[in-house]
């Protein structure tokens, strides 16, 4: 989090301080870091180096044009779940030929775009989904390049909400049956196997169901080019997880390190597909106090961000710290910090022990660079957040602050 500091008691992002940009943009107010962002991006160039690979930056993590375009001039690809995904990878500057598609329900429109844009990989999840893309591929008069997610039944320990990997999960095809859905691919005209995939969950801290994944399709990945399957690319899915508050996850060597034992002499190119640990750390969520409202069971404070503009608390019971912009001296207590939407799920930080804020204080929520701004929405018609990028001490708005008429747009009285 190096890219987040106090400079003379002022919480800065690299060299500015986050009050300036309040200032300037008002609040909530998503900021990011530049150099945060490259320095995670080159941790795990480096970690990998020697080693045929493609990072493939996880566009939901956060989507932001001028995000996507710092990863593309970097040299990423792109891994995208939707059309409008693969749309924002195009605008931001990306190449489809180096960006990979997975995604349970992926339309026979979204996977002719992709096809006809020229994509690197179909990551594909179900044999109905397969017969549909060699469709695709066949209408096209092309070969759809696939590998198919496989379900590895690894028990990813992490939150359940974020745990893809197990049989009872909805990603991927079970591991049992990959070898028969490659071999009936192989007849298939619209079709082109080129890979092996899969992923089996988020904020992952242990490196040993990581390895117990990654052994199992290895192992499948030797086989399968033993029967004649002429694949290149092995990938190994996203995952790392980062420091919230006290979790220690491996860092970009260690990562490296378990993979690339773990999927030694498969000869195979690999993908790899993070977000969270490429943007958690490098962006944070700028709030104002709005109220303080002590009550006899609790104490509370209201500030002008909520579950709309950051969902991981309500979604996931996500942790989050919450730093003062300024500094302030004083005792602790213990404090609810909530937001203004109508649920009594909209609480972003829960039993704090911080000096009782005042009305107009700016604080931030601490690692909200990744499923951010991504998941915010206009519940309760709450126009959605600006965004910042800050580049050493220079800052630029990244989106501009959502306006009240933008909520109705499309809509007729
Ligand atoms: C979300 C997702 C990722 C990225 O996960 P992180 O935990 O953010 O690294 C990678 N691959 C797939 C298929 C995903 O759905």
């Amino acid at each position: 989090m190096s890219a987040f500091g106090y400079k003379k008691g002022v919480l800065h992002a690299e060299g500015v301080p986050l009050s300036a940009i309040a200032d300037a943009v008002g609040t909530p107010t998503y900021v990011y870091a530049t150099a945060a962002l490259t320095e995670r991006f080159r941790a795990v160039t480096e970690a990998f180096q020697g080693q045929k690979h493609l990072i493939c930056y996880s566009v939901k993590a956060n989507s932001n044009l001028a995000i996507l375009r710092l990863f593309a001039g970097l040299g990423s690809g792109f891994d995208i779940v939707s059309g409008g995904e693969l749309a924002r990878v195009k605008q931001a500057g990306g190449e489809p030929g180096k960006t990979v598609f997975a995604g349970v329900g992926k339309t026979p429109d979204e996977m002719a775009q992709a096809l006809a844009q020229g994509l690197l990989l179909f990551n594909v999840e179900s044999a109905e989904e397969l017969e549909a893309l060699d469709a695709v591929g066949r209408k096209l008069g092309k070969r759809a390049p696939f590998a198919l997610r496989v379900n590895p039944d690894v028990d990813a320990r992490t939150h359940r909400y974020i745990s893809t990997g197990l049989k009872t999960s909805k990603f991927g095809v079970p591991f049992e049956e990959a070898v028969a859905l490659y071999a009936k691919a192989k007849k298939l005209k619209g079709l082109k196997a080129l890979g092996l995939d899969c992923h089996i969950g988020s904020q992952l801290t242990r490196t040993a169901p990581m390895k117990a994944a990654l052994t199992k399709v290895a192992d499948l990945y030797s086989t399968l080019r033993t029967q004649g399957h002429a694949l290149e690319y092995l990938d190994v899915g996203g995952g790392l997880g980062i420091t919230y508050s006290d979790e220690t996850p491996p860092s970009a060597q260690e990562y490296a390190r378990t993979v690339l034992l773990a999927t030694e002499g498969t000869g195979a190119t690999l993908l790899l597909e993070p977000g969270r640990s490429l943007v958690g750390n490098a962006g944070v969520l700028l709030t104002r106090v709005l109220y303080r409202k002590p009550t006899e069971a609790r104490t509370f404070v209201v500030v002008d961000a909520g579950m709309n503009d950051l969902l991981r608390p309500a979604l996931y019971e996500a942790h989050h710290e919450f730093q003062p912009v300024v500094k302030r001296r004083g005792r602790d207590v213990e404090v609810d910090v909530v937001g203004p939407v109508c649920e009594s799920t909209d609480v972003l930080a829960r039993a704090r022990p911080l000096v009782l804020p005042r009305q107009d204080d700016l604080y931030a929520f601490m690692s909200a660079g990744a499923y951010g701004m991504s998941m915010a929405s206009t519940y309760n018609s709450r126009p959605r957040p600006a965004e910042v990028l800050v580049d050493g001490a220079a800052w630029r708005v990244v989106r501009e602050r959502e306006r009240v008429e933008d909520l109705w747009r499309g809509e007729r009285a």
